[in-house]
């Protein structure tokens, strides 16, 4: 048993922030992260009471000439590599980027051209391991990726020109998307082809604060098998390995593009607010010393949105899971800011059950 591991990442002011004057008010030490509520940094007031929270890592990216300075490259370090390995042990993994729209989630995950976040990390680092370990032995690997969308409640096949495809429950592997694009995959360019291909079709409409594809959720699936052949035993492992870019966190509010973006606001965070169920229920019940574990999934509700329902594995299941809550500095995002980094701190508490996907009569 594993808990799920969370980080928190602070980015830097943006432009708007900064035209409004805005004062930091987030600080991180160590694995602590600490917020001063807006009022009391506005009086200055020596008396000060920051809230503060401890996580797994604190990364704080909002200012590259701090000694503390956490580039998208220690984040690939500390977490990307964790990941590799994960998939090279036969185990599920899965990362989780939450936070307000603007806060940094796609530049985490996928990152910009001068600067690339995980997904390109990752499978690059799997194409070089690959490349290193098919000249030392005899193992054969394969590998498969799939990218889709969640919009509306509906699934959407990035890689299919934005299809619309339903989920099922398979009886032993558990809920898929049926009729997915899963092309194979030969080297990390084959990869990069494919996510262009993918962002490229993610739906597109602006919000106030950023006019990108945030308002869906994001999954980008590796799908990876390694066999070992003509070993004494051979033997074959599988693993999965999510890299979601969830939806904005924060919630609709009415002063942001009218009564159809209000609508959608809505079932947008239905999905959000079933993932806040499903992490509550599973908290409460790591809380309970497992007490009501044997009961487990009777009432765990992941069945009530598409999101929660294909991620079943990764929380509260077999994978091992993290989640990176990114924030603004702001004091202009104080109370978003502090929703997330609540979020976050219930998340720690979540415990999940990884077993090696091993299959040994191949
Ligand atoms: P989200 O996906 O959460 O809506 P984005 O990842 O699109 O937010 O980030 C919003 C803007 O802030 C983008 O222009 C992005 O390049 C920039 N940004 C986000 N995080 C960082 C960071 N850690 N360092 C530098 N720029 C960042
Ligand atoms: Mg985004």
């Amino acid at each position: 048993m594993v808990c799920v591991r969370v980080a928190v990442r602070v980015r830097p002011l943006n432009k708007r922030e900064k035209d409004l004057s805005s004062k930091v008010i987030v600080h991180m030490e160590g694995k602590t992260t600490s917020i001063i509520n807006v009022k009391d940094a506005l009086t200055n007031s020596s008396e000060v009471k920051p809230k503060s929270f401890t996580y797994d890592f604190s990364y704080d990216s909002s200012n590259d000439e701090k000694p503390n300075f956490v580039s998208q490259d220690k984040v690939f370090t500390d977490l990307g590599h964790d990941v590799l390995e994960d998939a090279f042990e036969g185990y599920n993994a899965c990362i989780l980027a939450y936070g307000q729209t603007g806060s940094g989630k796609s530049y985490t995950m996928m990152g910009n051209a001068g600067d690339v976040g995980l997904i390109p990390r990752i499978c690059e680092g799997l194409f070089s391991r690959i490349t290193h370990l098919s000249q030392a032995d005899h193992t054969s690997f394969h590998t498969a990726v799939s990218y889709l969308e969640i919009y509306k409640e509906r699934v959407r096949d990035l890689l299919s020109e934005g299809r619309c495809l339903r989920v099922r429950e398979h009886p032993v592997e558990g809920p898929y998307v049926e009729g997915l694009s899963t092309p194979q995959v030969h080297s990390y360019s084959d990869v990069e082809k494919l996510m262009e291909k993918g962002n490229g079709s993610r739906v597109t409409a602006s919000t106030a604060m950023n006019d990108t594809s945030s308002r869906s959720h994001a999954i980008f699936t590796i799908n990876f098998r390694q066999a070992q052949l003509d070993a004494e035993q051979p033997s074959e492992t599988t693993s999965k390995v999510h890299l979601v870019d969830l939806v904005g966190s924060e919630r609709a509010d009415a002063a942001r593009g009218g009564w159809m973006r209000l609508k959608e606001g809505a079932s947008i965070n239905k999905s959000l607010v079933v993932l806040g169920n499903v992490i509550s229920a599973l908290a409460d019940m790591s809380m309970s010393g497992g007490s009501k574990m044997k009961k487990k999934g009777s009432f765990i509700p992941y069945r009530d949105s598409l999101l929660t329902w294909l991620l079943k594995d990764s929380l509260g299941g077999n994978s091992k899971t993290i989640m990176i809550a990114t924030i603004s500095p702001a004091n202009v995002n104080y109370t978003e800011t502090l929703s997330t980094l609540r979020y976050a701190n219930r998340v720690k508490n979540i415990v999940n059950q990884p077993t090696v996907n091993e299959d040994g009569s191949v």
